[in-house]
């Protein structure tokens, strides 16, 4: 049974669970008056841009690059934060963002001046110092105990808010709003007292709003009550929620062997393709298998990169694996072709959309250039 008659590796794309994500991130903006933003590090794929301006508010970008693909690409409201910027970015920055976030006072004093001169909304991003994350998620939490991400109280500068027009913090990672209350506590906690005369509040992403289990209610009270409160705008700016379960990366079994298991080999890769399996790490579902033991047949997914560890995970099937099959990694849309990479000379995966009619569209094909062109 082929998933695709695409040539593989390819990611596909799926237009109508991306537009399910959608629907409830309109409905949470809705219900709460908060602005929705796509946070392109996890999805930039442009192509998908003039469908999400539909539901979203606009972009929030990690730099120069991402805040010019927004503006260009997205439109809407264009936001950009850096934990540091470099003086020619930041130039160029100021053509594409609207608000435009500080990491440090020091950031702020040097950059300041010529972002309020060019008009924009220039906010603070502050560290709540309130980890929720567990102890494994140690890499992505911003308020870990030596963390660069944000003011800490300890170094808080009340007397250079003049011009400051809001506060932003982004602590959470794939959590649910429970998280995001305890937060704010701590938040008022230590900045409740400087957020008279803001306009606007960013909670920074993280906030597995699509995921079936989340508490979309208790997120609208929470973003209800800062709003009321403050009398501020709320942002939001969702990456993982956006594309949640809303893409693929089908990959073909090219050859079979076995050393203590049965091992394939597919014409994917986990350091090239899908490098969170191996950074964060993290086990992707794939469509017809389960936990190994679970089916009949064991397999070792790998890739075929010359690095002994460029393997995927075990899953069991009920029929054994040929060559020439198709293996279908799910939720493959988020922080994987942001990150694909061509070591050890591996093709790029063909990128897709499989349209609402269920038809497969090819958006884009990669060639032997794309590996030269990043190196001289
Ligand atoms: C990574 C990041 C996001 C998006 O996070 P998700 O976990 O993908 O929702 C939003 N804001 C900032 C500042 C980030 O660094």
């Amino acid at each position: 049974m082929r998933f695709t008659d695409l040539p593989t590796p390819c990611f596909i794309i799926d237009e109508n669970r991306l537009v399910q994500n959608l629907a409830v991130l309109r409905d949470v903006a809705r219900r709460s008056g908060a602005k929705i933003l796509l946070a392109q590090k996890a999805f930039s794929m442009f192509s998908t841009y003039p469908l999400l301006r539909e539901y979203l508010a606009g972009t929030t970008a990690s730099g120069l690059f991402e805040a010019r693909l927004g503006h260009e690409e997205f439109g809407g409201e264009t936001h950009v934060y850096s934990p540091a910027y470099t003086p020619d970015e930041f130039h160029e920055i100021l053509n594409y963002a609207d608000h435009i976030v500080f990491n440090s006072f020091t950031q702020w004093k040097k950059y300041g001046n010529l972002a309020r001169v060019a008009g924009k909304s220039c906010g603070l991003r502050l560290n709540p110092e309130c980890s929720t994350q567990p102890d494994d998620h140690a890499i992505y939490d911003p308020c870990g105990p030596t963390s660069r991400l944000g003011i800490t109280e300890a170094n808080f500068q009340p007397d250079l808010l003049d011009g400051i027009e809001g506060f932003h913090f982004h602590t959470l990672c794939e959590q649910n709003a429970d998280d995001l209350v305890r937060t704010v506590a701590a938040f008022e906690m230590r900045f409740g007292r400087y957020m008279e005369g803001m306009k606007w509040l960013n909670l920074g992403g993280g906030h597995h709003i699509t995921r079936a289990d989340y508490d979309v209610d208790a997120l609208v009270n929470c973003i209800i009550y800062l709003r009321d409160k403050y009398k501020v705008q709320i942002y939001l700016e969702p990456g993982e929620a956006v594309v949640l379960n809303a893409g693929y990366l089908v990959s073909t079994v090219l050859e079979t062997m076995k050393n203590r298991k049965d091992i394939a080999i597919l014409d994917t890769s986990a350091a090239c393709h899908m490098p969170d399996v191996l950074e964060m790490p993290y086990r992707p579902p794939v469509m017809r298998a389960g936990e190994p033991g679970c089916k009949a047949f064991d397999y070792l997914l790998t890739g075929r990169t010359c690095l002994a560890g460029d393997v995927i995970g075990e899953y069991s099937f009920d029929v054994p694996l040929m060559a020439g099959e198709q293996v279908v990694f799910e939720d493959m849309a988020l922080y994987t072709m942001v990150k694909t990479n061509t070591f050890n000379g591996m093709p790029l995966p063909l990128i897709a959309v499989r349209r609402a009619d269920g038809t497969d569209e090819v958006v884009r094909m990669f060639s032997y250039e794309d590996f030269k062109n990043r190196l001289s």
